[in-house]
């Protein structure tokens, strides 16, 4: 599917009865402008869940995924520090339906009206009209879950609200108005739907919870899958992708350049065992 016809800019205000967000002011000295990791493409980091920042063709932007629940506000200063007003946000990209990639995306909604996108297989647990599956949790997955949800505890995460997915990707559609074809990868495993965006010619991808950074920067496969086999081989997957040089992870340190090597390199067979 040619996915353009179903992504066009929109600038609807918000519902009256919407939870407003908090703009942030275009700020000339835009102390906070987020990295700009390649041309067009901004890293907003958070402790749990990064976002990017992606300037379409029409000089609007796209975000994928909107960190844990209270993160609009940061993300919106974050588009105004590059120079986009909240309007200007006409995409949002949600990789998978986990909270801390699905979590902002109302407030961003009501706050931009831009339009979500998300796989398929996801959409109803973004909508909130089926209970995602739980994850099959290793040991070691176990003690980083629960200190994940302790430390979302710690930091006053408000509740989660459930967002409409107005696009459904699947594998082979592609998003025409990014700065170059963006082709959509279905790589279930992590979650069911899970999606990973490629751009070719720039060599970058957006790999979903499929892929991270551990703290030695080290990629691994995601951990919290549904179905760890299923993540393995979407992992594989991904890594024998022609030309990928830059990887775009929601967790950990986003890889410049040099993403081929690491990802030969990984052994997401033995992560999290
Ligand atoms: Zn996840």
């Amino acid at each position: 599917m040619d996915a353009s016809p179903d992504t066009t800019p929109t600038t609807t205000a918000a519902a009256p009865d919407a939870p407003s967000v908090p703009a942030a002011p275009d700020r000339p000295d835009r102390p906070d402008r987020p990295d700009e990791i390649v041309p067009g493409i901004w890293h907003v980091p958070f402790p749990v869940g990064h976002v990017y920042l992606v300037r379409l063709s029409d000089g609007g932007f796209a975000a994928v995924d909107t960190g844990v629940p209270g993160s609009a506000p940061v993300i919106l200063e974050a588009l105004a520090a590059i120079g986009g007003r909240p309007d200007a946000l006409r995409q949002i990209v949600i990789t998978h339906s986990h909270i801390d990639h699905m979590g902002s995306a109302a407030d961003l909604v009501a706050a931009t009206g831009a339009r979500v996108l998300a796989g398929a297989a996801d959409a109803p647990y973004i909508r909130g009209t089926a209970t995602e599956p739980p994850p099959d949790l290793t040991s070691p997955e176990q003690a980083l879950l629960q200190q994940v949800a302790e430390g979302m505890a710690a930091a006053g995460t408000p509740p989660l609200r459930h967002v409409q997915v107005d696009t459904e990707l699947h594998e082979g559609d592609t998003l025409d108005d990014w700065p170059e074809p963006a082709r959509v990868l279905h790589v279930p495993g992590h979650t069911p739907g899970s999606i990973a965006l490629h751009l070719p010619a720039a060599g970058v991808l957006f790999t979903g919870d499929n892929i991270g950074a551990g703290p030695d920067g080290r990629i691994v496969l995601g951990p919290f899958n549904t179905d760890r086999d299923q993540a393995i081989a979407s992992f594989r997957r991904l890594a024998a992708l022609p030309g990928v040089d830059t990887l775009c992870v929601p967790h950990g340190t986003p890889l410049r350049t040099g993403a081929a090597r690491a990802l030969r390199e990984a052994t997401p067979d033995t992560d999290w065992l």
